[in-house]
């Protein structure tokens, strides 16, 4: 029988790309999931996908809001317990780059967008994590992260969304160490180059986002030594694992990085590849 039958998982960020590429595999595996993020009508996508993987209607929870807003993640963390009883797992995946479009770059960018940077990719995962761990204590269930390969110490012209992603990997470790004497595992998944709305996200043309991306798949390319990008279900398969006690027990705050290679080829004492 699959770890997963019945039990209660929360994905934040499950109205597009890997959240909801792990929504789907929770769900086909027998979980009551709870999808979220800000666009009700991405929602009801993620939940006819679930259910064209084998969930029943009512096991999949739409909760549409924002992760920054405090009586938004209470409602979400409170609305899972009260409508499945119980919490196992808790995906951290909502995040986003916020990029400054001023032609201004490193610390010349405005704080603002240092604090929503921040806002949406650390302080939200604290606050959700605090409200989500007296009910993951009593199931001893797991917390899975979703950071980045960019929280490696290399530079960058737009600092905030790195810093961010650093930030979260030093979160994982100091829950992971605390939360472990509760029966919590906590650790996190750092992608590379994933096809998903990430770019046009941030704001950048729809166009753009595709040439990155085609150059990333460009088997011609050097930039991913794999040869090939990533794509959404990539990482959700990682997110299970990692999610999957009878699986992975023995893994406690660890970053998975998933990126076909390509940290290899900004570590400057390695030869080429
Ligand atoms: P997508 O843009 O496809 O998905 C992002 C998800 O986060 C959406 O469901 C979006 O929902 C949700 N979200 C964004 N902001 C908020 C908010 N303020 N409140 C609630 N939900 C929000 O991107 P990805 O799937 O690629 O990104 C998922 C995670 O993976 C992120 O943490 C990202 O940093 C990380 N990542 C992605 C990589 C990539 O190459 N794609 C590489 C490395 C890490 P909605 O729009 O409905 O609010």
């Amino acid at each position: 029988m699959s770890f997963f039958r019945d039990k209660v998982v929360l994905v934040t960020g499950s109205s597009d790309g890997i959240g909801r590429a792990a929504a789907v595999l929770f769900a086909k595996a027998g979980a009551r999931v709870t999808v979220t993020g800000r666009s009700e009508q991405k929602l009801t996508v993620t939940k006819s996908e679930c259910v064209a993987a084998g969930a029943k209607a009512d096991n999949i929870l739409e909760l549409a809001g924002d992760v920054t807003d405090q009586q938004f993640i209470e409602k979400l963390v409170q609305g899972t317990v009260d409508k499945f009883g119980r919490l196992d797992v808790l995906v951290n995946n909502a995040g986003a780059a916020i990029i400054d479009f001023s032609g201004k770059n490193g610390l010349d960018i405005p704080i603002d967008v240092f604090d929503n940077t921040m806002d949406l990719n650390v302080r939200s995962v604290v606050l959700i994590s605090q409200l989500a761990i007296p009910h993951l204590e009593k199931t001893q269930g797991a917390i899975v992260n979703v950071s980045s390969i960019v929280s490696s110490l290399f530079t960058c012209s737009q600092p905030y969304y790195p810093m961010s992603k650093t930030c979260l990997d030093q979160l994982t470790v100091q829950m992971a160490g605390t939360l472990i004497k509760k029966g919590i595992r906590v650790n996190s998944v750092n992608p590379g180059i994933i096809r998903t709305n990430f770019i046009a996200a941030a704001g950048l043309p729809s166009e753009y986002a595709k040439q990155f991306y085609d150059k990333a798949d460009d088997k011609e390319s050097t930039q991913i030594p794999l040869g090939k990008c990533g794509v959404p279900d990539d990482i959700a398969k990682i997110i299970v694992f990692l999610a999957d006690r009878s699986q992975s027990e023995i893994i406690v705050g660890q970053r998975i990085v998933a990126d076909g290679g390509s940290l290899l080829k900004n570590n400057l004492l390695s030869a080429d590849i």
